[in-house]
């Protein structure tokens, strides 16, 4: 069982467990392996980024089987290329390329509402082009081997959950500072030199945002592990972007079938387009899960998604979270949402942990 989440650096790295699937972002911050992104900077692009969509994909999907190669090669030792030897034009440059051109028909996130976001039109999400950050911050508060995290709020989100906890930034598009790439990747460097363990883009969520945050890679010079914290409702494209890019995953898998999705959410098909990612990633990344459980939900959401993480995902961790309150449009409507008008109880995450420990999921009881 894993009981090592807490805010004790030392003795979390000095589990042996916690070490072992989280290997590889122990070693950047060992400065023993490079981020992901960096690497992907090594990578030549040698077409034309005029192309066509269809054509950039089809570069990308070559580029991405000789990154993953390159990927490993460096972490089996092999020296990085030089900075004489840098492409002028690389693999990160075509992913920003294609993340512009999903822009003017949004798909990044699976609601697919098709606007021309590069000329303001507003989707679903209701960002233009441009993303805003609200704050930007080292955090304490996420799980220990995070901390501190450089974390980055980005305003609004693909998701209408009736009880965030955020709704002052995810449900204003504008709340905060609009943002170019420059300055996000000023934002990050800086957080990084105030010691940030990793680049923690969240929001809302980082989904809308993803072309501002491939884009601002460019610009970023550290070696410093970025991790993406969302409700990975990405379409296929979008997380066809990201997986050679981020190096640790934070997703939040909410909701155990797609009645509960559409209702407290407002999101279709949740559950085959959530796990599909949550697979894809795995495939690449290390990764930590997080489940908020909620009152009256532990059967029809909390144990399926936990057999499925022990089914599909066994090597991950898993942080079952059990700090739901009700906020935002339950606080107001508490008779429209009555099932999760109040906090969970002792009881139902017993019966979490005890469904964990069944299936053998590395998982914590403490944030
Ligand atoms: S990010 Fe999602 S919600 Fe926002 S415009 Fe694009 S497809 Fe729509």
């Amino acid at each position: 069982m894993w009981r090592t989440f807490r805010p004790d650096a030392v003795r979390v790295w000095k589990d042996t467990e916690t070490v072992r699937r989280l290997r590889r972002y122990r070693g950047i911050i060992d400065q023993e392996r490079w981020a992901k992104y960096l690497l992907s900077k090594d990578i030549a692009f040698t077409g034309d980024l005029k192309d066509s969509l269809d054509a950039l994909w089809k570069s990308h999907q070559d580029l991405s089987a000789a990154h993953t190669e390159y990927v490993d090669a460096v972490d089996s030792g092999k020296e990085r290329i030089t900075e004489e030897h840098r492409p002028i034009t690389s693999f990160l440059d075509l992913k920003t390329e294609i993340a512009n051109r999903i822009l003017q028909h949004c798909h990044f996130c699976e609601r697919r509402c098709g606007v021309d976001r590069t000329r303001d039109e507003k989707g679903w999400c209701r960002l233009g082009r441009t993303s805003h950050v609200s704050s930007a911050f080292l955090h304490t508060g996420e799980e220990a081997p995070l901390i501190p995290s450089g974390t980055i709020f980005f305003a609004s989100c693909c998701f209408g959950c009736v009880f965030c906890q955020n709704e002052d930034i995810s449900t204003n598009p504008n709340s905060g500072h609009p943002i170019s790439e420059e300055e996000l990747a000023a934002v990050s460097d800086a957080l990084y030199k105030e010691g940030a363990l990793n680049i923690n883009y969240v929001g809302g969520d980082p989904i809308p945002n993803t072309h501002t945050i491939l884009g601002s890679m460019k610009y970023q010079s550290a070696n410093v592990t970025q991790l993406w914290n969302s409700n990975l409702y990405c379409s296929a494209e979008t997380m066809n972007l990201l997986v050679d890019i981020f190096d640790v995953w934070l997703p939040d898998f909410k909701y155990g079938n797609d009645e509960c999705a559409l209702r407290l959410s407002g999101v279709k098909d949740y559950f085959n387009i959530v796990s599909r990612n949550h697979l894809h990633a795995y495939e690449y990344s290390e990764m930590i899960v997080r489940h908020l459980v909620m009152p009256n939900h532990v059967d029809c959401c909390t144990i399926p998604i936990l057999e499925w993480i022990s089914e599909n995902m066994p090597d991950c961790m898993v942080n079952i979270m059990g700090q739901y309150r009700p906020e935002h449009r339950v606080r107001r409507e508490p008779d429209r949402f009555r099932d999760i008008a109040r906090g969970v109880n002792r009881e139902e995450m017993r019966h979490a942990f005890a469904k964990a420990e069944e299936l053998g999921i590395y998982y914590s009881p403490v944030s």
